[in-house]
């Protein structure tokens, strides 16, 4: 599997991180496997926990 193709999100639920930052987003609410440089919630470089992730495949999309 490709990185490119999970989408990541730094709660333990829901996207509130996601919804306030820059990165481009899948239909979930959660970010792309595509770590964005620059962001401070998922620069591959600040190195923080991911807690949530699936794979584009079992995306549930948004269903609000
Ligand atoms: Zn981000
Ligand atoms: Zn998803």
């Amino acid at each position: 599997m490709n990185i490119e193709d999970m989408h990541f999100g730094r709660s333990w639920e829901g996207t509130r991180l996601e919804d306030e930052c820059p990165c481009p987003k899948a239909p979930c609410g959660l970010v792309t496997g595509v770590l964005q440089s620059g962001c401070p919630e998922h620069d591959p470089m600040a190195a923080k926990t991911m807690r949530q992730g699936h794979s584009a495949a079992d995306c549930p999309g948004r269903d609000e």
